[in-house]
């Protein structure tokens, strides 16, 4: 063996050296690795030596009788005398190739013959189990090459197969967090409620000697875009306390059993470092109510899910780690994670009313140059329908815009039309034309005022035109102030004048009616239907039920229409029934609010410009103060 490599040093013409393999890069960037990866990479050194090996060896393939005579003529530099094979080379005199190679006859002269004409030769021990090993270790380490490169890209930045467990949520540690409630706007109601969990996580331990239980887990409810994730992580800076985040869709896209790892392999890390704040973003991703598939392809979100309640059930939240997260889509969630004991609070982060925008167009406005002509309050008031990073996003395109033009700072000009830019951008997210607030305005007024001034109501709390993320354009929300048992056929009829009086509201402002009122319609025909079907409120009628007894729902959807056992002419004295009900309580929204025709503008007017208004004021500028007791 020794000697064939000597050989095939002397020989091995330099352009013939084989490539360096590509296949041997990743053999040492595994430091540390296993003393298989050591084992392979000697083969593979082995393998490297043997190739060259062959490649010395090609050359011509002589016939045996001209070997010898080529012997005989003296033309024969060196031998080497294999088992199967001769191999040798000529005199440099010779053109071509000096190598060639001969199959090996039986021919006991031939060392005689070679001490006759001087020719160099040597024998050559077992090279053949070496070569054959070679023909099949090489494509198996090959193999393991390949092979071992693809797992390594799978492992991707991570750092290989083995760390595919390991949880992705980065750590901040206390000084990372550096946002401060300061920093978020326009949700103060939200802010509110999160400084309590804020207190919970200075002093836990003020809290847990009382023994009182400290919500578990914090739910984030909001349209996209409204500071969900800033409020979260303004917590934990308020706090002061690690904020470990991570996102419910980076759990979707994985191998079956690795999320569920993952969320296990987070708890024990937020364990560790309590009191903390484990924030999971787009839980909805995640929470997706869990349905019986026959295909199973949600295997691997549920096994992630079902670990995130074992967790949360298991876990001791006198230990000082909150749970938040973060949706837009709460209408998805699977019903188990609302369960007390889970995320049994849930916080309604908002689009900001005119106050809030301006707050926030302030917070934002801090990180560019602002000209002295700026007013944000108008460009507050021009960009209703605006969550806080659509604010921010405007800041950042006017200093854009301003930066493109020269300018030192950026002016009032900039601003407006980055507005313009954004609004049609946000076609597609429908904010409303100046003439759809307005008549929204209006539409909640008449709402508003109908259910200030019947009596026996639920007062109202909040009027609202801001656009919701869920589709409503306004609202005008009444708060009981106990609980109700009974309503009395007045209290019914006065909540159909409130249901018609958005509708009255408009027909009076506009001489015209719009489409906004369609849900008022169906609530309203609703109750006014079962004054007269179910509860024998209707003198005409009788105290009869004219329902069928209801049944059971089946899975929460309406069984089909079915007609209770009446006459059909009796069906029409039913519908000509509701019908009065309707006008009457109508007539009666339209009276109201004609009487206070200046009310109604005034009203109307102070909501397009606030777009909320609490019911303390309502009342004020109603003025109820005089009891108005000459309906019904
Ligand atoms: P969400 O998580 O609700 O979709 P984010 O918290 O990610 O929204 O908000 C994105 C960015 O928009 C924030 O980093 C911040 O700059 C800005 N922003 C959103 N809401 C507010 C707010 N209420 N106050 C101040 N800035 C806000
Ligand atoms: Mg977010
Ligand atoms: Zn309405």
């Amino acid at each position: 063996m020794r000697s064939s490599q000597s050989i095939t040093k002397e020989h091995m013409p330099a352009s013939k050296q084989p490539p360096s393999r590509p296949g041997r890069r990743p053999l040492p960037r595994s430091p540390g690795g296993s003393p298989l990866w050591y084992a392979a990479g000697f083969l593979l050194v082995l393998a490297i030596v043997q190739a060259v090996f062959f490649v010395a060896r090609s050359g011509r393939t002589l016939p045996y009788s001209e070997f010898k005579s080529l012997v005989r003529a003296g033309k024969v530099a060196e031998v080497v005398v294999g088992a199967a094979e001769i191999r040798g080379a000529l005199k440099a005199a010779e053109a071509g190739s000096p190598n060639f190679t001969t199959v090996r006859i039986e021919d006991p002269k031939l060392i005689e013959e070679l001490e006759q004409h001087a020719v160099e030769y040597t024998g050559e021990a077992a090279s053949s189990w070496m070569t054959d090993v070679m023909s099949w270790l090489f494509p198996v380490l090959f193999l393991i090459v390949i092979w071992s490169f693809f797992f390594r890209r799978m492992g991707g930045a991570e750092g290989g197969v083995m760390s595919f467990a390991r949880s992705k949520a980065k750590i901040y540690s206390e000084d990372d967090v550096k946002v401060k409630f300061e920093d978020v706007a326009g949700v103060d109601e939200a802010e509110n409620e999160l400084k309590e969990i804020v207190e919970f996580l200075k002093t836990p331990k003020k809290y847990t000697s009382i023994g009182g239980r400290i919500p578990k887990g914090v739910l984030l409810v909001g349209p996209p875009g409204t500071g969900k994730t800033l409020l979260a992580r303004a917590v934990a800076g308020e706090a002061k306390v690690p904020f470990f985040s991570l996102s419910g869709s980076e759990f979707v896209e994985m191998f079956v059993g690795v999320g569920a790892a993952r969320v296990r392999d987070l708890f024990r890390q937020a364990e560790a470092k309590a009191p903390c704040i484990v924030f999971i973003d787009e839980l909805d991703a995640l929470g997706k109510a869990r349905v019986q598939s026959p295909i199973g392809s949600h295997e691997e979100r549920e096994q992630t899910l079902n670990q995130l309640l074992a967790e949360m059930d298991g876990f001791d939240a006198r230990k000082g780690v909150i749970i938040m997260a973060a949706t837009n889509r709460p209408e998805v969630l699977d019903p188990a994670l609302l369960r007390p004991g889970r995320f049994d609070r849930q916080v309604l982060v908002d689009k900001p009313d005119i106050r809030g925008r301006e707050d926030i167009l302030r917070i934002h406005a801090k990180n560019v140059k602002i000209a002295p002509d700026v007013e944000l309050k108008v460009v507050a008031a021009r960009t209703a329908g605006f969550a806080g990073a659509d604010l921010a996003n405007l800041v950042n395109e006017a200093a854009l815009l301003a930066a493109r033009r020269d300018k030192p700072a950026v002016e009032m000009k900039d601003l407006e039309e980055a507005i313009d830019r954004l609004i049609a951008g946000l076609e597609k997210k429908r904010v409303m034309s100046d003439k759809e607030r307005r008549i929204v305005a209006y539409h909640e007024s008449g709402h508003a005022i109908v259910a200030t001034v019947v009596p026996g109501l639920d007062p109202v709390h909040k009027i609202s035109i801001v656009q919701r993320g869920f589709g409503a354009l306004g609202y005008t929300m009444q708060l009981p102030l106990e609980d109700r048992y009974l309503l009395t056929r007045t209290d019914l009829q006065n909540q159909l004048s409130v249901l018609l009086g958005g509708r009255s509201a408009e027909e009076i402002a506009f001489e015209e009616i719009s489409t906004g009122a369609q849900n008022d319609l169906q609530r309203a025909t609703d109750i006014a239907r079962a004054m007269v079907t179910e509860y024998g409120m209707s003198d005409a009628m009788g105290a009869i039920t004219y329902e069928p007894t209801r049944r059971p729902t089946f899975l929460n959807m309406p069984m089909p229409q079915e007609r209770g056992p009446y006459a059909e002419e009796t069906a029409q004295r039913i519908d000509a029934e509701v019908t009065r009900i309707m006008t009457e309580a109508h007539e009666q929204a339209r009276r109201i609010l004609r009487e206070r025709r200046q009310t109604l503008d005034q009203l109307a007017a102070r909501l397009l410009e606030k777009e909320v208004i609490e019911g303390d004021e309502l009342r004020v500028i109603v003025g109820s103060g005089r009891p108005c007791g000459s309906q019904r």
